[in-house]
């Protein structure tokens, strides 16, 4: 099933009540990231599923940016288990419900933000990380 972006901020529009407030939905916006920020961290901390190893990030002046890119590691060893998976994918559910919540109050169109930003990095590819 494929989510439509204008149903969903419709909806979020519809369901808000106390957070309707533009102040409480930036707030409302920032808590919920660090809300997703500690569920992907506790699945390394607590549960254990994954982990995280970082290191410094090598880029060669002698190769090219898509080169560099295959060398570039994310950092996650392991794979999310069911529960850690499903808080996180959760989480994230809220953060959109914020952030459509956000465009709503401000009459923006958040399928009108994605469509642009696609069409940005289908332009400008891997530049577009510069
Ligand atoms: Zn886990």
């Amino acid at each position: 099933m494929s989510c439509d972006c204008n149903e969903f901020q419709n909806l979020t529009a519809n369901l808000q009540l106390l957070n309707k407030s533009i102040l409480d939905v930036v707030t409302k916006l920032d808590e919920q990231t660090s809300m997703l920020n500690r569920a992907v961290f506790k699945s390394a901390t607590h549960c254990g599923c994954i982990e995280i190893h970082a290191t410094k990030q090598l880029f060669s002046q002698n190769k090219t940016l898509e080169e560099n890119q295959l060398d570039l590691e994310n950092h996650v060893e392991g794979e999310l288990c069911s529960k850690c998976r499903e808080k996180i994918e959760e989480e994230m559910g809220e953060l959109i419900f914020y952030l459509a919540s956000m465009c709503s109050a401000l009459n923006l169109d958040l399928n009108d933000i994605m469509e642009s930003k696609l069409d940005h990095l289908k332009t400008l590819g891997i530049y577009n990380l510069l």
